[in-house]
């Protein structure tokens, strides 16, 4: 079976929450962060409702989850309380893993800040060395996020994920975690190039370490190396390249995680596209969504049809003019799904009736194609 899932909140009832919010996008792994990802606070263990969570992922069939340290962790950091923190803090949450009976933390490898590259990776080795020297009774691995090469963050390569396995003694216990957005963002092709980028992959750091796959399309053209994540469809990487990346003999069985954006044009009212974007990439919309579900998407698709709107060119022409042309972007900042959604509220075809998440929805099977009407 597919593993396909989201981020889920960890708040309030623990793991019970996490698994309860996973199943209502009908879920079949999720990712936690054990508290908040900006800070060092945490609950005792015992009050996560470990328990009760895992017996309610049993009953709805989700078996392998999957946690992501948080992001104030810097292995990479020249400063000495920076690193002792981030050591000291990886290993509690290694522990807290542990507990959970998870095997994969994410970790974004770390950023070099005032050094240099080289720097940057010999320190966060040094730092994982101590982080599975002092974890060696537990049963996690640490899987290396590739990055997408922001500001001075290490992994936005595959050489340099391998120059850091290679300098760590106990590597058995690192995997990776592949993330479709940092991928592109960093400059390989996904789109036009799958096979070639996966076999790069493969030859420099070894497919067999790919432990997770974080799903995301993004904002921006290739090799931008900005890491904004965009919904499955809404950004330069589409639908299509995305659905060919879960369905890779090469990635088979990993959990693949969405960390796509909550949309809505009230903030307060923002809803994430999970349930859509797992039924879309796993194939079940009908079963999901329903037949008047399908209905709409096709009235969508005469609607756009009508006005010429096709969905992959509309989508790349809006992100390059929000890119290229700053008279543009200030006169109209709203990104492609957003005038989308507001075309629909002027004389779209879909009923009043429909709330902004139900809408969003309906555009997310759009960006899909009319293949999804056949194969449904
Ligand atoms: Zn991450």
């Amino acid at each position: 079976m597919l593993k396909i899932g989201s981020h889920v909140s960890f708040s309030d009832k623990g793991l019970l929450t996490a698994a309860e919010e996973a199943i209502s996008y009908g879920s079949s792994t999720f990712m936690i962060y054990t508290g908040a990802p900006q800070n060092t606070r945490r609950k005792p263990i015992d009050t996560l409702y470990i328990e009760e969570g895992k017996a309610r992922m049993e009953s709805a069939g989700i078996g392998e989850i999957v946690v992501h340290a948080p992001y104030i962790i810097n292995l990479g950091s020249y400063k000495d309380d920076t690193f002792e923190l981030a050591v000291n803090f990886l290993q509690e949450e290694i522990r807290r893993t542990d507990a959970i009976g998870v095997r994969n933390i994410v970790l974004h490898p770390g950023a070099y800040t005032d050094k240099d590259a080289e720097f940057g990776i010999n320190r966060i080795a040094e730092g994982l060395n101590e982080v599975l020297a002092g974890t060696s009774g537990t049963a996690v691995n640490i899987a290396l996020e590739t990055m997408a090469g922001k500001g001075t963050e290490i992994g936005r390569s595959f050489e340099e994920i391998a120059a850091i396995i290679e300098k760590v003694k106990d590597n058995h216990r690192l995997t990776v975690c592949m993330d479709t957005c940092h991928m592109h963002d960093a400059g390989y092709d996904l789109v036009h190039d799958l096979d070639g980028v996966l076999e790069t992959f493969d030859r420099i750091v070894g497919l067999d370490r790919v432990a997770v796959v974080h799903v995301n399309d993004s904002k921006n053209p290739r090799g931008a190396s900005k890491d904004r994540h965009a919904p499955i469809g809404a950004g330069w990487l589409g639908h299509e390249a995305i659905s060919n990346i879960i369905r890779h003999d090469a990635l088979k069985g990993r959990p693949f995680i969405l960390e796509t954006p909550w949309i809505g044009k009230v903030d307060k009212k923002e809803r994430p596209m999970y349930e859509a974007e797992i039924a879309l990439l796993r194939g079940d919309v009908k079963a999901r969504f329903g037949e008047s579900f399908l209905e709409d998407v096709e009235k969508l698709h005469h609607y756009f049809g009508k006005h010429e709107i096709v969905p992959r060119s509309f989508i790349i022409d809006t992100w390059t003019l929000l890119k290229n042309d700053a008279k543009a972007k200030k006169a109209d900042p709203r990104e492609p799904m957003e005038r989308l959604y507001d075309m629909l509220e002027v004389d779209g075809p879909l009923s009043s009736e429909l709330s902004e998440e139900q809408v969003n929805q309906r555009l997310t099977a759009w960006f899909a194609g009319k293949d999804l009407l056949v194969k449904a």
